[in-house]
């Protein structure tokens, strides 16, 4: 079709202009085109578990759809599910919410966009500690915040202090973001971890806690995950405690996440997506009433086989010349440094100056996608995806050691 002619100065706006496309989506598409284009693509980039969503889930959308449960819902939910995701909330996390504390989104990002949304003035700041999901830091700016990055580091297990919170807290600070595993390092709190972070709070009481918990089913090695909320009592009315159907259920393609909280806030999110995208979808939702109160053996199958990859995937890849990889103790990322390759030079004659040039690389001459760690916030890092097939993490990781082998 004809384009109109305009710049995109003219037409954009100022807010769309702040940001940039999520890197982890754009790297998927990357990998979809190169494969399209007929490349042979090993991809660990994108964060979404390969097993299928269980039959008892499908089969309850299915009767859900044959049953012509297929209309507009409440906006923040149909009754049914916010009650379910109370129940789920008392069952595995030990926090007591009511169906009126919960809303439900298109996908905990969905969530956390509306939060932003309906509680952020310009000015205001978000505390985001590096590195983290590549989201975050966009969704406030695009709402008008601002994000306030405490950088982390690897000495530190890649966890924030209660030290680094209390000197980043500012008369203007809205939101804590903790995210509990972690995406991208894997990172998961302890009781006492939190409990620390929860004394910097309680003096504060005017910052409010976003608990985005959407790993909680991917710990290893005898990590526990234990909701900041429930570890913290005193900053439950201040808090939205974030989680979905993505990741535990592999529903990531369903878009269905809620948000558990005050009134006051779940009510203005509510409001917001009654403005938006009106409800979820009526067959998601239906759907996540099975996965909810339905056998939990799928989250806790899906945990056992992806610590079983995360231990192999950080086994292969002790195997790469230049890669430093710690065993992953949560969620479903390897998060090794490659300050080892930097400085090295490719068979082709190009100098690696960042871990995005790795990235480039091992896309380029391995055929293995990657993300880099300077998008997340902390490089030179990549961030690699176990969530797929051992087969795939087996080719892949070779791959990678001939690729660092072939450096100069
Ligand atoms: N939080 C984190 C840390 C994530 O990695 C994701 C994955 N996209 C989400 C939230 C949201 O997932 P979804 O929108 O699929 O519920
Ligand atoms: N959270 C996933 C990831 O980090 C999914 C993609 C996204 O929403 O960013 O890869």
């Amino acid at each position: 079709m004809d384009e109109p002619n305009m710049s995109n100065v003219e037409l954009l706006s100022e807010r769309i202009n702040r940001i940039k496309p999520s890197p982890s989506m754009a790297a998927k598409a990357l990998v979809d085109k190169l494969r399209a284009d007929g490349r042979d693509i090993i991809d660990f980039t994108i964060g979404e578990p390969d097993l299928p969503t269980p039959q008892h889930i499908v089969d309850a959308a299915v009767v859900a759809l044959r049953a012509g449960d297929t209309r507009y819902t409440a906006s923040s939910g149909t009754p049914a599910l916010r009650k379910a995701i109370a129940t789920k909330l008392a069952r595995d996390n030990g926090l007591t919410y009511t169906a009126e504390n919960i809303v439900v989104g298109s996908g905990g990002k969905h969530v956390i966009f509306h939060a932003f949304a309906v509680t952020l003035n310009p000015g205001d700041e978000v505390i985001i500690h590096a590195p983290y999901w590549v989201s975050y830091p966009d969704m406030v700016v695009v709402n008008d915040g601002t994000p306030v990055i405490v950088a982390g580091d690897e000495a530190s297990g890649f966890k924030l202090s209660p030290e680094e919170l209390e000197a980043a807290i500012t008369p203007r600070t809205k939101w804590l973001i903790l995210n509990t595993p972690n995406n991208p390092t894997g990172a998961v709190y302890t009781e006492d971890e939190l409990i620390a972070l929860g004394k910097v709070l309680e003096r504060h009481p005017h910052v409010w806690v976003m608990s985005d918990e959407i790993y909680e089913h991917f710990v290893y090695g005898g990590a526990q995950h234990i909701s900041p909320v429930l570890a913290i009592p005193a900053i439950k009315e201040r808090s939205l405690l974030i989680n979905g159907a993505s990741k535990g259920y592999s529903m990531t393609g369903w878009r269905l996440g809620y948000g558990a909280g005050p009134t006051v806030l779940v009510n203005a999110i509510s409001k917001l997506i009654s403005q938006t995208t009106t409800c979820p979808s009526s067959i998601s939702q239906a759907a996540a009433i099975a996965a909810f109160l339905g056998s939990q053996d799928a989250p806790r199958n899906a945990g056992r086989v992806f610590e079983q990859r995360g231990k192999l995937m950080a086994d292969l890849l002790k195997d790469a010349r230049g890669v430093s990889v710690r065993p992953p103790t949560g969620a479903f990322y390897v998060y090794p440094s490659v300050a080892g390759l930097i400085g090295k030079t490719t068979p082709a004659g190009h100098i690696l100056k960042s871990d995005l040039d790795v990235v480039n690389y091992f896309t380029e001459s391995a055929g293995v996608a990657t993300l880099d760690g300077s998008a997340y916030g902390v490089g030179p890092y990549l961030r690699f995806s176990f969530a797929t097939a051992e087969l795939a993490i087996r080719d892949g990781c070779s791959r990678i050691v001939e690729a660092c082998l072939a450096l100069k």
